[in-house]
């Protein structure tokens, strides 16, 4: 399917720019158009592939071009004053050539913790297609304020948009490695996972159409309703020359597709099924219980002589049966590249124990902070008065 993508504060610029890249390698075509928003000047300089007027500087009159500090009551009231800036770089997408907008942020700092729903918001009001949210979850070693500004962020983002979809900063560090200094596999990590699914709806040019191949509507069906999404991605290497559809099924007589009979056809069928329950059970971007969600999409992207129909009929029972939700759709994403995968798209994801663990973070450190204001006077007064009340201040 095709976005109009807007990345708000730092994260959310870069993992735009990253998608543009994505987009670029894989020849996806995802990415329509592509926009930064940010309250700091530096941020949007470090970007590489967002076109220079796409790049959207808010809150000078306040900030001066210098970000709002990890304050995102701040970063939302800059994205208010200034947020007819932003719809001047909206305005110069060709809308109706895109299926939804996405808006990416980092829920953790300022500028897109807090001015990223407000677009959300802005955005919803004037048009109809969807807009989806991506939200990055902050490491939990990144401290309370972090914390605090994703659960209140998280809270309000979901609200806002058609359908939050969430990528958990802290359960992709890799053993050993800060977040900051994983950022660039982090980043990777994230475009693959929505970059297959979103690219999943986009047929280009030329391509073979098999009536099994995903259709964007089946994206925005899984997403409609709301609430909030996580994505599973397996993948397995496959030899392209040794195409398994080719020999054996002219000999079956089968018509490519992967034929239905035959050794190979069955190889297919169970590289499938156990790629499907890898990417389920697997690391999700969104740790939670799939147990519960209310509708899932499954993806298998790869050499159409990989891919076939009972395989994806297999994937899609056992999904129904894990998660519950008589609202399963599959299909095929036909890609030559020597890899197969499964990509799943839970949405309405309700079992969530990291995003109630980060709300008790946010409310001790609330509590903590509340606290410290209310001691930090008498603290103060009694660091400046001495203690025999001898001196005297000046005026
Ligand atoms: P803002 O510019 O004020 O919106 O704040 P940032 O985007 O710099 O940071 C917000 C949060 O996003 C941080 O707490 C991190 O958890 C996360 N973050 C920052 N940069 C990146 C990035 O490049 N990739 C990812 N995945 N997360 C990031």
């Amino acid at each position: 399917m095709k976005l109009a993508m807007i990345g708000f504060g730092q994260a959310g610029g870069k993992v735009v720019d990253r998608f543009l890249d994505y987009d670029d390698r894989t020849n996806s075509g995802i990415v329509r158009s592509a926009i930064a928003v940010n309250t700091a000047k530096a941020d949007l300089m470090g970007l590489d592939r967002i076109p220079q007027e796409n790049r959207v500087l808010i809150g000078q009159a306040r900030v001066k071009g210098h970000g709002v500090g990890a304050d995102n009551e701040l970063g939302a009231e800059v994205a208010e004053e200034d947020i007819d800036e932003v719809q001047n770089a909206v305005d110069s997408i060709p809308t109706h050539e895109v299926d939804a907008f996405l808006v990416v942020a980092g829920m953790g700092g300022g500028t897109g913790s807090g001015g990223a729903p407000v677009l959300a918001k802005h955005l919803k009001r004037i048009y109809t297609i969807p807009v989806y949210g991506l939200g990055i979850l902050p490491g939990t070693d990144e401290g309370g304020i972090y914390t605090l500004n994703a659960a209140r962020s998280f809270q309000t983002f979901v609200r806002e948009v058609d359908n939050l979809l969430v990528f958990d900063n802290d359960s992709w560090r890799s053993a050993g490695e800060s977040v900051e200094g994983g950022y660039s596999q982090i980043n990777e990590e994230i475009v693959r996972r929505f970059g297959v699914l979103f690219g999943a709806g986009e047929v280009q040019a030329g391509q073979e159409v098999a009536e099994s191949v995903v259709d964007s509507s089946e994206i925005i069906n899984t997403l409609s309703g709301g609430g909030v999404s996580t994505v599973g991605y397996a993948s397995e290497e496959v030899d392209l020359t040794a195409s398994s559809g080719g020999l054996l099924s002219k000999f079956t007589g089968g018509s490519g597709g992967g034929g239905d009979d035959g050794l190979d056809a069955a190889n297919t069928t169970n590289r499938i099924t156990s790629l499907v329950r890898k990417a389920a059970l697997g690391r999700l971007t969104l740790p939670c219980e799939i147990d519960g969600a209310e509708r899932a999409l499954l993806v298998l992207s790869g050499p159409s002589d990989h891919l076939n129909r009972k395989g994806i009929e297999r994937g899609r029972k056992w999904l129904e049966e894990e998660t519950g939700s008589m609202e399963v759709r599959g299909g095929d994403y036909p890609r030559e590249i020597p890899e197969v995968s499964a990509s799943i798209l839970l949405s309405g994801v309700t079992n969530v124990p990291r995003i109630k663990r980060l709300q008790q973070v946010a409310i001790e450190a609330q509590d903590n902070m509340e606290d410290i204001q209310a001691e930090s006077e008498d603290n103060l007064e009694d660091l400046v008065q001495d203690d025999t009340e001898d001196l005297e201040p000046l005026f």
